[in-house]
């Protein structure tokens, strides 16, 4: 078992990941707001979070990754009421969509996905606990949380309070005794149709809390890791740290924060209506060119998203799949390179910071030392490889099919030879309708899968 490493957001140093007394490793990573279908900048933590927890389960330890869903919010407000449907329907259709969606990945689900919704009362008692140990107010019917209570505040995001702007809604400044304050729990606005009862009157949660009770409910009070993506850590992760310290929590110990998937100079956010969704990439790309792009970089860099990046990542798709046509599991070889040599060197680049470009690196090193000669082993340990980031099924070429279109090939060449040129291009058709183009050069012709993106 390696030990793992990752570099945590709070202290700015890379921090081993420590299990529990239990043996398991929480993560814990914020999840999406379910208030239209998600884009592949949503995906991203999905993807990187349900890969750490994978490794960690290839080395290992007991993980458990909880990822929570927000089904209640202004912007769903907004939404169901621009759809005509109630707020709680609109919710429930968006989470199933963003489960169908994030499904396709292939990546399993989290081990818990707990909504907002059916956090209520955890989100009520920890409020409650809040106000009556002075650090937070009801005003007006909401409830806000009093930053300069917490001493603590702005570690993450290492902010000075003049900087920081909780961007909530302008007609809260009125009720809050400081504008550095944010909101746990919200009144009832007119046109808002989901609300619960509390101390505090029908309201809803404000967005932060339901975070820190969702992460002590499935982890504890303390846990492994916190994730999410980098524009979370202020205010939602410094609001966070906040509410569950000063509560008395020991929370989160190492914190892990993803860059964010990038269109050109512009950051892909719902709001900026600057949309890509997951569903439509996976139905151009294919899942597996999904993934392979979004662990193309280091987890903590921005991410450049476009047509370019995603035909790279096809190409790599099939550039291993191609391998595993032409190279068995089982196959002998004479060669001296050590496939479990670069395995291991694969396995440290993960435990390194998560770092999954020098990962794949290595894949593809011994993809290409397998290409100019037979190296034992090869295949099992690149399969092996792909496995742990979710994408063995790679491996799964259909060697039947490739059979009789390698087949096919010969006989085009044999008509072709005999100059029957009719009878070669009614074979490439044949070809071409079976999923192959060939591909004819001065070593002789080949071909190259055209599902390779299916
Ligand atoms: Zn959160």
């Amino acid at each position: 078992m390696r030990e793992v490493r990752i570099r945590d957001t709070l202290s700015g140093e890379p921090r081993a990941i420590e299990a529990d007394e239990e043996g398991v490793v929480g993560i814990y990573a914020c999840g999406p707001t379910v208030y239209s279908r998600i884009h592949i900048g949503n995906a991203r933590p999905f993807v990187v979070f349900s890969l750490l927890r994978r490794f960690l389960e290839s080395e290992g330890y007991a993980a458990r990754l909880v990822v929570n869903v927000t089904d209640v919010n202004d912007k769903i407000y907004v939404a169901a009421r621009s759809a005509g449907v109630p707020s709680a329907e609109f919710a429930r259709e968006m989470t199933q969509a963003y489960f169908a969606d994030t499904d396709r990945l292939g990546l399993g689900r989290p081990d818990a996905e707990p909504l907002a919704t059916e956090t209520i009362e955890g989100i009520v008692a920890l409020i409650y606990e809040l106000v009556e140990g002075g650090h937070a107010y009801e005003a007006g019917g909401d409830v806000y949380f009093r930053v300069r209570s917490f001493d603590g505040y702005g570690k993450l995001s290492n902010r000075r309070t003049e900087e920081m702007d909780q961007g909530e809604e302008a007609g809260s400044a009125s009720l809050k005794e400081d504008p550095l304050d944010f909101a746990l729990w919200k009144a009832s606005k007119e046109g808002e149709d989901t609300s619960w009862d509390s101390p505090w009157g029908r309201g809803r949660p404000a967005w932060h809390i339901e975070c820190s009770v969702m992460a002590e409910e499935e982890l504890g009070e303390s846990f492994a890791v916190h994730g999410g993506g980098a524009d979370l850590v202020f205010p939602h992760h410094e609001n966070e740290i906040a509410q569950s310290e000063a509560a008395g929590r020991r929370f989160a110990r190492l914190w892990m924060h993803n860059g964010m998937v990038e269109t050109g100079a512009e950051k892909m956010s719902k709001s900026e209506g600057n949309i890509f969704q997951l569903s439509e990439a996976l139905d151009r790309y294919g899942r597996e060119a999904v993934v392979l792009f979004l662990i193309s970089g280091h987890y903590r860099q921005p991410l450049a998203f476009g047509p370019e990046q995603m035909e790279q990542a096809v190409a790599q798709v099939e550039r291993l799949r191609n391998f595993f046509r032409t190279h068995q599991l089982g196959a002998p070889g004479t060669s001296e390179v050590d496939p479990g040599a670069r395995r291991e060197l694969f396995l440290d680049a993960l435990a390194d910071d998560f770092n999954t470009p020098r990962a794949l690196a290595q894949v593809f090193e011994l993809v290409g030392d397998a290409n100019r000669e037979e190296v034992p082993g090869a295949a099992e340990a690149v399969r092996d490889m792909l496995g742990v980031l979710g994408l063995d099924s790679i491996a799964e070429v259909d060697a039947a099919a490739d059979a009789a279109a390698e087949a096919l090939l010969a006989e085009r060449e044999e008509a072709r030879a005999a100059k029957d040129f009719e009878r070669a291009d009614a074979i490439r058709a044949e070809l071409a309708a079976r999923g192959w183009e060939v591909r004819d050069s001065s070593a002789g012709a080949t071909l190259v899968p055209l599902a390779a993106r299916g």
